[in-house]
């Protein structure tokens, strides 16, 4: 089934001018990228993204991790493209994470782990109406 997903390329991905190898290893998966913006996510911003982890220890550092640099922010399009591109971008811990994902490429540690990508169809929809209109979109 054709879905959409919502990614971020975090700061520590485009302090090192990442993006365009990023691009590539989603694009090379089957993956179209339908929308994309680069910002400076605010503080508030950052917090209502994450709204889930607040509670846990890394809350702080994963805030100002996100602020510290501009992201990318975009929606990527395919055939199970919720699935999919967990898959390439590999496990949160780029230790952990298979050859050939974008973590294990890119990631420096767990807490600067280079991308970010939905983790259901449901806060895909949520995550995307955060940063997208429907005009945004060109499929
Ligand atoms: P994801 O869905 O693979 O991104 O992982 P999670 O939803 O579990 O965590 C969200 C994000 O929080 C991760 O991508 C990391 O940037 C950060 N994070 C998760 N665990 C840790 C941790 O133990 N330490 C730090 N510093 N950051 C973490």
């Amino acid at each position: 089934m054709t879905e959409r997903t919502f990614s971020i390329i975090k700061p520590d991905a485009t302090e090192r001018n990442l993006t365009g190898k990023i691009n590539a290893v989603i694009e090379d998966a089957g993956l179209r990228i339908v929308a994309q913006r680069r910002v400076r996510l605010s503080q508030a911003q950052a917090e209502k993204f994450y709204e889930i982890h607040k509670e846990r220890p890394f809350f702080g550092e994963l805030v100002s991790t996100m602020t510290s640099a501009p992201v990318v922010v975009q929606v990527l399009e395919g055939d199970n493209a919720v699935a999919r591109y967990r898959e390439v971008m590999g496990a949160t811990n780029p230790d952990n994470a298979a050859e050939g994902t974008i973590r294990k490429l890119f990631a420096k540690n767990v807490g600067e782990n280079s991308v970010h990508g939905s983790d259901s169809l449901d806060n895909a929809k949520i995550e995307i109406a955060q940063f997208f209109t429907d005009a945004d979109i060109v499929g």
